[in-house]
């Protein structure tokens, strides 16, 4: 079993991985939801965010700019499918921060 791989948590991401990721956010639609990095959401688990009137389908890999430090990293489309229907969090909540930034939040 090829289980030993490492946990991609979108953290340090290679140029490549961020152009691939900037790449998709441009897609159709139609072809995002078709692509093999999107997830699909359960929309039963996402009534807390109905004020916006559509709600999304699926997931992708989102880049970001962490608003601490201004590092690029990726927000894995299954972290956000974890976000807002494990979680619970809100569209809106859109500022988001590095993985360094965050950990070292938690150890002050
Ligand atoms: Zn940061």
């Amino acid at each position: 079993m090829a289980k030993n791989r490492k946990q991609d948590t979108g953290r340090d991401p290679s140029k490549k991985e961020l152009q691939e990721a900037e790449r998709i956010q441009q897609l159709h639609p139609h072809l995002q939801k078709d692509h093999p990095s999107a997830v699909k959401s359960d929309i039963s688990k996402l009534d807390h965010i109905n004020t916006y009137g559509s709600l999304p389908d699926y997931y992708i890999d989102r880049p970001f700019t962490c608003r601490n430090c201004g590092k690029r990293e990726i927000w894995r489309a299954r972290d956000q499918k974890w976000y807002y229907e494990e979680a619970k969090g809100h569209t809106d909540a859109f500022a988001l921060e590095c993985h360094d930034c965050r950990i070292e939040k938690k150890t002050k």
